[in-house]
């Protein structure tokens, strides 16, 4: 009985082991450098603050990073207070009022003022990273044409790193992609009547 355990743990060493040499000989493959396409995706909870984690750690490494939040409220937004502070700079589209009278022309011309901004961006080689977040809609919504978007992520500077996020990406932007996650959801607390919660959920 006393020598069951040695036997087990020898095992366990080898098959630790084996698992090591596959790590190392995919991370010893994995040499090339460029700047990421990712998309974060899904109708689970998790994918702007997702976009938001990757700034924050872009950032601390002394990277330079940019927002623009195809958004249509002008909502608190926490992630926003403290990452100004740190020199990201943000764009907001929140066309605001016509969250309530669906004015598809205002819509249109907000989503377009804060795509040039995107595009100024995705020229400019100082800015290491630019999160769009909740580009996906303006596509679905034709908002924004699909072409475009496409030619001016193509055209970016090598080294840098973009970072989509919103539900239902359309599949070009998904095979464009270098990194693609889709959130699921599970379970929501808003499903349960519990509302928004600051500091969790803006
Ligand atoms: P977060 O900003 O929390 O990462 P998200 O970006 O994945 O969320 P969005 O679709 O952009 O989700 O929605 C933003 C808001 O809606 C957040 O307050 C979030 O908590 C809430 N939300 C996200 N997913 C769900 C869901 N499945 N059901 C209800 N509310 C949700
Ligand atoms: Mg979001």
């Amino acid at each position: 009985m006393a020598k069951q355990p040695k036997i087990n743990e020898q095992k366990h060493q080898s098959r630790m082991q084996k698992l090591k040499d596959k790590v190392d000989e995919r991370i010893a493959n994995a040499q090339q450098e460029k700047g990421l396409l990712i998309v974060i995706t899904g109708n689970g909870k998790g994918k702007t603050t997702s976009g938001f984690g990757t700034v924050l750690r872009a950032v601390g490494h002394g990277l330079s990073a940019s927002v623009v939040q195809f958004i249509k409220g002008d909502w608190d937004c926490g992630e926003r207070n403290i990452l100004e502070k740190c020199g990201v700079n943000f764009t907001v589209m929140a066309t605001g009022f016509t969250w309530d009278t669906q004015d598809k022309t205002t819509d249109i011309a907000a989503a377009e003022k804060a795509w040039q901004v995107s595009e100024r961006l995705l020229k400019d080689k100082t800015i290491n990273v630019v999160l769009l977040d909740e580009l996906t809609y303006m596509i679905a919504y034709k908002y924004l044409n699909l072409g475009t978007v496409i030619q001016a992520i193509n055209n970016r500077p090598t080294h840098q790193h973009v970072i989509i996020t919103g539900r239902g990406c359309h599949r070009q932007l998904i095979e464009l992609a270098d990194t693609v996650s889709e959130v699921q959801p599970i379970k929501h607390a808003f499903d349960s009547g519990i509302k928004a919660q600051q500091g969790i959920d803006y």
